[in-house]
């Protein structure tokens, strides 16, 4: 079998005590004696990001997001030291790096920082001399030499940079789940596993509250064309690949549905109907960091409007501050919020060449007597703000209706 250059990953419970850390190893070495090259990048055991974190703000309420990087870049630099030293306990070679070491070269912005690029000389050097490679995964060094790491979850984003930069023939994903679902299934007990997804696809409904990978590791995935395998590290099952075209003749239209409770709906109530104002309330909101889902403005009448949109919960105090300002600014007529909303999203890249699918989405819950808050649409998904406690019953039937339930991956 000709050689082949895999980076792997590895998540936080994957590598989350000893006795896993052990059960990895052995997958690394079973990988490697296959002839295989492998550059493995490592997330923080278990929780330890979170419990640095909590450490921090335990000693600053405030603390500075340099330290803050210097801090929480140790948990992996933990995980991939002792992921070395179980390989060489097996008699294998193996030499573990931190992100500044092997050259992750990333921007200034501590604690959130973006990839500029990758120097690969000294990871080619050491898998040319027939080691395994380990990388801490979340971070890097940016431009002035500082410690960076790339925003939670980033542990992704560094396997599939470094998979483009190096020109692996695969990036694989290992994680606590089997791969992806046509639905959280959690929630849904009869969703299926696809064998292949779409980046498309993946983007929208990890939008929407899939919670798989990040999402800036299937941009770069996207972006460079590297198929993303996604696999449960725990079993030894065929997980779902991340792609860019679904490798079927014909595809089903819908591919998955999901699911936020996370966010919360907004109403300006009699806005004044004219120009500019809709850029105003935006722009404030904007300027205060506050990232808007869904907007739905309404017909005027009487030259006054609403205008409703929805953001994530956490930022609702900030956003009724912001609005309440424009609101008495503007002289529009009060204001609304209501945190008992869901979101739930249906989504598949078939959607673009085929017809009536908002309709059928839409009748389907008219007949579940689901009532429609707000909608929204993509060119690959469709989304709907139902009632909270209609949410879960609402991806229930709209996963039937689309028959997900009897999907051939
Ligand atoms: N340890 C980091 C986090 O928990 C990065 C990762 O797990 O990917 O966010
Ligand atoms: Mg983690």
């Amino acid at each position: 079998m000709q050689s082949k250059l895999i980076v792997q990953k590895y998540g936080g419970s994957s590598v989350g005590d000893v006795g896993r850390i052990e059960r990895v190893c052995d997958k690394i070495i079973s990988y490697a004696k296959k002839g295989n090259k492998l550059a493995v990048v490592v997330s923080a055991m278990g929780d330890t990001t979170d419990e640095l974190i909590e450490l921090a703000k335990k000693i600053n309420p405030n603390p500075e997001e340099r330290e803050m990087d210097m801090l929480i870049s140790t948990g992996e630099q933990i995980s991939s030291a002792l992921l070395a030293m179980a390989i060489h306990k097996r008699g294998h070679e193996a030499i573990s790096f931190t992100g500044s070491q092997v050259g992750i070269i990333t921007d200034k912005y501590h604690t959130k920082a973006k990839i500029l690029k990758i120097e690969t000389d000294r990871i080619k050097k050491e898998l040319t001399a027939g080691k395994i490679v380990i990388v801490a995964g979340f971070q890097g060094k940016s431009t002035k030499s500082e410690i960076t790491t790339l925003g939670r979850g980033g542990s992704d984003l560094s396997a599939v940079a470094l998979a483009v930069a190096l020109g692996a023939d695969m990036c694989e994903i290992y994680t606590d789940v089997e791969g992806i679902y046509t639905a959280d299934p959690r929630i849904i007990k009869n969703a299926k596993k696809l064998s292949f997804i779409t980046f498309d696809e993946m983007l929208e409904l990890a939008a929407r509250g899939a919670q798989v990978m990040q999402t800036r590791a299937v941009e770069v995935g996207k972006k460079f064309n590297m198929p993303i395998y996604v696999k449960s590290s725990f079993s030894e099952k065929e997980g779902t690949v991340i792609m860019d075209k679904l490798p079927h003749i014909e595809e089903s239209v819908v591919r998955g549905v999901a699911l936020t409770e996370n966010e919360a709906k907004i109403t300006i109530c009699d806005v004044p109907d004219k120009p500019g104002i809709a850029a105003r309330i935006f722009n404030d909101l904007a300027r205060e960091s506050v990232n808007i889902d869904m907007i739905v403005q309404n017909v005027s009448h009487k030259k006054m409007t609403d205008i409703s949109f929805t953001v994530p919960k956490d930022k609702i105090a900030k956003t009724l501050k912001v609005s309440k300002k424009i609101a008495d600014n503007i002289g529009a007529g009060g204001i609304i919020s209501d945190e008992a909303i869901a979101k739930v999203s249906v989504v598949g890249v078939g959607m673009k060449s085929q017809s009536g699918v908002a309709a059928k989405c839409f009748s389907c819950l008219a007949k579940h007597k689901i009532n429609i808050e707000m909608i929204s649409t993509s060119e690959i998904s469709i989304s709907c703000v139902v009632k909270k406690d209609l949410g879960k019953e609402a991806l229930k039937v709209l996963h039937k209706e689309f028959g997900l339930d009897k999907i051939k991956g």
